[in-house]
């Protein structure tokens, strides 16, 4: 099936195909692990998942999929500093080592995104790599020496920047966000690793060391520049040494379009001579609460466990996602979330009844065929999730599994193991006789983590919870059941 997608670099949508006709190489920013993502975050890592299950369902390809963890920037180094009030004991004893506080930092949360990621039914098993920042160091190094034999980086006062007004006499700056270069400030430098598209100035790609701050040695023409990558360096280095450059498909947030990716597009054609770091580069827009992108500062936020502890189902969020098109904006609301789980345990009743109706038939019938081709056209076409539920909700009023032959039935069944491998938001297994909320399973497990780890207090807390959400924890020896209390 031919796969069209927005392009942000040519911006219209264009059919897709990659250099290796049987393998996709796709490069997505990741988190930077100075706290537990929110939900807003969760959407960006959701979109390259949904995408990396089409290209191999839809597309027949192979894909390499990295994501990478920024563990190092301005805020995993604020956080992680001696006496930073984010440090948790959890964490354990901050050293006077910088680098060991900021690796115990930046892996604890880099644990909890692992976790998020499972509950959000994210394929980490389909990453091919997730590197951490600080162990590319010589890479960003070498690229660094590169742009600086290009011309296009200079040295002032111990760090490195990006020449951006010498850059733009070559090539073009604003390649995949309008930048308005009458703001340009020559000759001004930008430290900080994000900054607003009205204050375009030259960009570090290397800082110099800071009181307190981990650093690496640089030796360049023979000078020593201790110091520490900028961020938008670090992406640029790590795609080309684990993927290769161009990559077939970037991906990240819209904020990122600018600076962050701006900044690694520029650098890779200064430093490697790739004129595109990226054939695609795709962008999902955000995830808004009341009118306002959900993020940190503005405190207008959800992790998946706050909602978790409100006995809401991550997959039921996943859903509520998959609703919205990635390049639309999804206003969060609880609404929204409600109307998804009814919408999503509607798919799966769907699915034990079909599974019922098949019992264990041959599949001598193209009808689940019709599914499959319908749900897939919508994803090949920019990946078009909301049309692709409605097409499976159009199929499954036309065909009620209760008027099915058991052939058509083990047909469907096929098609909807093939579409849920994309959504991933059901479970294709016999109706069990209770049903447990995967909010409330979670909860029970953790409660019965603390227990074994004789944590009572937060082993009697979470029994609490799950006791007003309706649910009865009975402790056996090794093992626990759940009921639903009467
Ligand atoms: P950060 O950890 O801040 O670098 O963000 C990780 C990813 O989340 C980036 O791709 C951001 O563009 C994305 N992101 C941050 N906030 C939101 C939001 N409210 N909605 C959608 N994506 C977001
Ligand atoms: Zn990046």
């Amino acid at each position: 099936m031919n796969i069209r997608f927005y392009n942000t670099l040519t911006k219209r949508i264009d059919a897709f195909a990659p250099q290796d006709p049987s393998h996709v190489r796709v490069y997505s920013c990741g988190p930077t692990v100075y706290d537990v993502v929110h939900i807003g975050n969760m959407r960006a890592f959701l979109f390259p998942d949904v995408l990396q299950r089409t290209l191999r369902a839809v597309g027949g390809y192979g894909v390499d999929w990295v994501m990478n963890v920024t563990d190092i920037d301005d805020k995993t180094i604020r956080d992680s500093a001696v006496g930073s009030d984010r440090w948790r004991s959890e964490m354990g004893v901050q050293t006077q080592d910088a680098l060991a506080n900021l690796k115990a930092l930046t892996k604890f949360y880099e644990a909890e995104f692992l976790h998020d990621l499972a509950v959000f039914h994210i394929q980490r098993e389909h990453l091919k790599a997730m590197p951490n920042a600080t162990d590319f160091i010589p890479q960003m190094q070498s690229l660094i020496v590169e742009i600086l034999k290009s011309g296009f980086a200079y040295v002032r006062d111990g760090s490195v920047y990006f020449n951006v007004s010498e850059y733009s006499t070559v090539h073009e700056y604003g390649r995949l966000f309008a930048i308005d270069t009458a703001n340009f400030r020559e000759g001004v430098r930008i430290d900080a690793d994000e900054y607003d598209r009205e204050s375009v100035s030259d960009f570090a790609l290397w800082k110099g060391s800071k009181e307190g701050e981990p650093c690496w040695d640089f030796e360049i023409n023979g000078q020593n520049l201790p110091g520490r990558p900028g961020w938008h360096i670090e992406c640029s280095a790590m795609s080309r040494d684990i993927l290769g450059l161009p990559l077939d498909i970037h991906t990240g947030g819209v904020d990122l379009r600018f600076p962050h990716h701006e900044d690694e597009l520029a650098q890779c054609t200064a430093g490697y001579h790739e004129h595109d770091q990226a054939t695609f580069w795709m962008h999902n827009e955000f995830l808004e609460v009341e009118g306002r992108k959900m993020s940190k500062s503005l405190g207008n936020f959800y992790t998946l466990r706050d909602l978790v502890a409100k006995g809401i189902d991550p997959l039921d969020v996943r859903f509520a996602m998959l609703q919205s098109h990635y390049r639309s904006v999804y206003n969060f609301t609880f609404d929204s979330v409600q109307g998804a789980s009814a919408a999503r345990k509607k798919i799966q009743d769907y699915i034990y009844d079909v599974k019922a109706a098949s019992d264990n038939g041959y599949p001598s019938s193209t009808i689940g065929d019709t599914l499959r081709d319908a749900v897939f056209a919508e994803l090949a076409d920019d990946l078009h999730t909301p049309k692709a539920l409605a097409a499976l909700f159009t199929f499954m009023s036309e065909y009620p599994a209760a008027s099915m032959t058991k052939e058509i039935a083990a047909s469907v069944l096929i098609a909807l193991i093939a579409v849920n491998d994309v959504f991933a938001v059901a479970k294709i297994e016999d109706r069990p006789l209770i049903e447990i909320p995967e909010a409330i399973s979670q909860l029970a497990n953790e409660r019965w983590a603390a227990r074994e780890a004789k944590n009572w207090k937060e082993s009697d807390r979470l029994r609490a919870e799950l006791t007003a959400l309706g649910w009865t924890m009975n402790d056996g020896k090794d093992s626990y059941s759940l009921d639903p209390s009467a």
